[in-house]
């Protein structure tokens, strides 16, 4: 290989001398502790010492011919260097990655000479590999401590961890251990001991945000925590860390940092999720890397379990904790790394989804939501499953404002409850302008009240045997000053959620009692006539209802048996057992209780014989069908039967034809209300018309 000086020797002297030296230089290279590797210009391997087929796991026959890429590990293959290239170069060194036959990786150093011929073209390439594993363990051990003490400067009030994975020994900052009420020789270097303190619930989710970046499926480690403190108390803590990896990527080590969040005051106690504020300042900053960013959408999920109140109320806040907290889990489930679950507060649950690219994505994710809800699963020794109206805000350009895009999201999820569960919808204008109607509704009717733009009609309600009115009910109206007369059904449910129903349904009752006193007192034979009022859920679930309609019997002078208080299911099915306590309260006064729209609601017949009421009003829905189908009349008439063997009353209400009047009449229904006979009317027609009875 060497150049030869002087003239040329004849071939055939020169052979033996040239062999020979060949064969003393290819036994010392066979002989070498470093691999050596020598290719030809395609990068063929066309010869390879031991000591480079052992390093890297084959039989040295298995390597000539083959392309010396095959040390590489795949992404890290290269063509080989093109002849002009290595005209310039001669040799390099550097440092890589290689892997063995079995696909384990280890560091390498590698010195690589251009072989030439005597003109200097290029023939091939001689490298020498060297496995470095043990140089780099030295180096990071060096960096270790320089990280270490990066850690320790960064902040004096954080606590920090630093646990290598390999011994399983944890260092604990003085700090960290002050920070929990211990002094330095009183905790372990084991990891064990974190676990340990970690309030029992938080500690699931806190191992598997470690898990998952150990395993490399997030950028960082980060969870928040409850830790117990040497004094008895819990204090929350934010952990966050970073793994270090080796050459194949297996974290060897992580180190993190632990400050007290005890008074931010960020997190939900109950479910350790963000709360209003930390979300609202998460969603600021996504809002505001999305700004920054073509294309980029920020995403709000607002969640409200479906007849959640029905659970605690029924079956205990034990067990509604547990299912707030078993949500709280399936959320965090349904994401992606970076997205943030947070709960509002009561069953109200919030998603953040940064950067997604449109309304699917953010579809996507309220289908999976709902999907896993439904998954059926036990508390105690209940199976149960949930389901959760969703609605969903997407900001257009960054520019909107947190609580806005939260309120937006928040209008969508009442529409969507309004649907029905479990459904969700996405904001559109169309909602804002019926927020604003809704508001515009809101504010008006607070103005209602003062300026008595409230009237009530009364619709008869009549007797089949006798033809003759037994009594009527009151139905409220609204004279709006600009848009004439508004029908409940508009501004009734308003009423409800803003909470005007209360002053608004003590008006009307006290209306509708003074009323009747007055025709009683015109017209002697209508003296027997009962009333019967409305009461809306937040009306009959008030704790003063008892107090407030006895004050309306005392000022009007009313009797309490010709007082009807008409309820809807809804009223009582959330807490069926405060229900049959008011129930009696009120009919211990005299009064009586009437089960309106009988039939839409949840529990129907069977719950008939638990709540001692006086009467019932089937629903239209149902009236309406008879006498044709078959199926609703069945219905009836079984309702019809019951009610009588539980000494209940009838009322069937919207009978609009005589065909459904004789229908009701041949299946024992004794009272009647509807189009047929009369329409709600105002007080002075009710008058004309108690005249005539007199
Ligand atoms: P509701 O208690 O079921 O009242 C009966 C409704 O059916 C009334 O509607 C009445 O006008 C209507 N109706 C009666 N007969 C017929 C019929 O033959 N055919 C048809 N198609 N409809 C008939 P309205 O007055 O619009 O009231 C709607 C609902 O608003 C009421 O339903 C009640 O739930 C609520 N509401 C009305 N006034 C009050 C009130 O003062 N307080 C409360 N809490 N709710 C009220
Ligand atoms: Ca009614
Ligand atoms: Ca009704």
């Amino acid at each position: 290989m060497a150049d030869q000086p002087g003239p040329r020797p004849a071939a055939a002297d020169a052979e033996p001398t040239i062999r020979s030296r060949l064969r003393q230089l290819e036994k010392a290279v066979e002989t070498m502790q470093v691999g050596v590797t020598i290719t030809d210009l395609d990068g063929r391997i066309v010869y390879v010492n031991p000591a480079e087929a052992a390093m890297h796991g084959y039989r040295r026959e298995e390597l000539t011919g083959q392309p010396a890429s095959i040390f590489a590990p795949p992404e890290l293959r290269r063509q080989p260097i093109g002849r002009p290239r290595l005209r310039e170069v001669r040799s390099w060194r550097r440092e890589s990655l290689n892997q063995r036959k079995d696909g384990s990786r280890f560091p390498v150093e590698i010195l690589s000479d251009v072989v030439t011929d005597r003109s200097g073209e290029p023939l091939g390439l001689v490298s020498i590999c060297q496995d470095i594993t043990d140089r780099r363990q030295a180096e990071s051990a060096l960096r270790e401590s320089e990280e270490r003490y990066a850690l320790a400067v960064r902040g004096a009030n954080d606590g920090i961890w630093d646990w290598n994975l390999e011994t399983g020994e944890i260092y604990f900052s003085p700090r960290w251990k002050a920070m929990l009420g211990h002094r330095e020789e009183e905790i372990d270097a084991t990891p064990e001991e974190w676990w340990r303190k970690i309030h029992p619930e938080d500690l699931a989710r806190t191992r598997e945000s470690l898990d998952a970046h150990l395993a490399g499926d997030s950028d960082h480690f980060q969870a928040e925590y409850r830790i117990a403190h040497a004094d008895g108390s819990f204090r929350w803590m934010l952990s966050r860390g970073l793994a270090e990896r080796d050459a194949h990527g297996e974290a060897r080590r992580i180190a993190g940092s632990q400050t007290d969040i005890t008074d931010r005051q960020v997190l939900d106690p109950l479910t350790g999720l963000p709360n209003r504020a930390l979300f609202l300042d998460r969603l600021a900053s996504a809002l505001g890397r999305a700004r920054r960013k073509i294309g980029a959408v920020t995403g709000v999920l607002f969640l409200d379990l479906d007849r959640f109140k029905v659970v605690n109320d029924s079956l205990g806040h034990l067990v509604g904790d547990q299912l707030l907290k078993r949500v709280a889990a399936t959320l965090e489930g349904c994401l992606r790394p970076g997205d943030t679950v947070a709960r509002l507060g009561g069953d109200e649950f919030t998603i953040l989804l940064e950067e997604i690219h449109g309304p699917e994505e953010a579809l996507a994710v309220a289908e999976r939501v709902h999907a896993r809800l439904e998954e059926p699963y036990r508390l105690g020794d209940q199976e149960m499953y949930t389901t959760a109206s969703i609605g969903i805000a997407l900001s257009s350009d960054g520019q909107e404002r947190p609580e806005n895009l939260l309120r937006d999201a928040d209008t969508a999820m009442y529409r969507a409850k309004s649907l029905g569960r479990g459904r969700h919808q996405l904001f559109d204008q169309d909602m804002r302008e019926r927020a604003v109607a809704q508001l515009q509704i809101e504010t008006d009717l607070r103005r209602a009240l003062e300026r008595r733009e409230l009237v009530v009609y009364y619709q008869p309600i009549l007797s089949l045997a006798s033809d003759r009115i037994i009594g009527f009910e009151a139905l409220t109206r609204w004279h709006h000053p600009e848009r004439g007369l508004i029908m409940p059904l508009e501004f009734i449910a308003v009423a409800e959620e803003t909470g005007l129903i209360l002053q608004i349904g003590d008006w009307v009752l006290r209306e509708a009692c003074r009323q009747q006193r007055s025709w009683q007192q015109e017209f002697p034979a209508s003296a027997e006539l009962t009333m019967s009022v409305n009461l809306s859920p937040k009306q009959f679930n008030h704790p003063d209802l008892v107090k407030q309609v006895r004050q309306v019997l005392d000022e009007t002078g009313l009797a309490p048996r010709l007082l009807v208080l008409e309820i809807t299911e809804s009223a009582f099915i959330e807490s069926p057992e405060a229900a049959i306590q008011m129930i009696g309260e009120l009919r211990g006064m005299g009064i009586q209780v009437c089960v309106d729209d009988f039939g839409t609601g949840y529990s129907s017949l069977s719950y008939l014989h638990r709540f001692p009421i006086d009467a019932l009003k089937i629903d239209r829905s149902f009236v309406s069908k008879i006498p044709h189908q078959g199926r609703q009349t069945e219905l009836v008439q079984n309702i019809i039967k019951m009610a009588g063997d539980l000494d209940i009353e009838v009322v069937a209400e919207g009978v609009e034809t005589d065909a459904q009047r004789d229908r009701l009449r041949q299946l024992d229904c004794r009272y009647v209300q509807g189009f047929l006979f009369h329409r709600p009317l105002d007080s002075g027609r009710v008058r004309d018309l108690l005249r005539r009875q007199e």
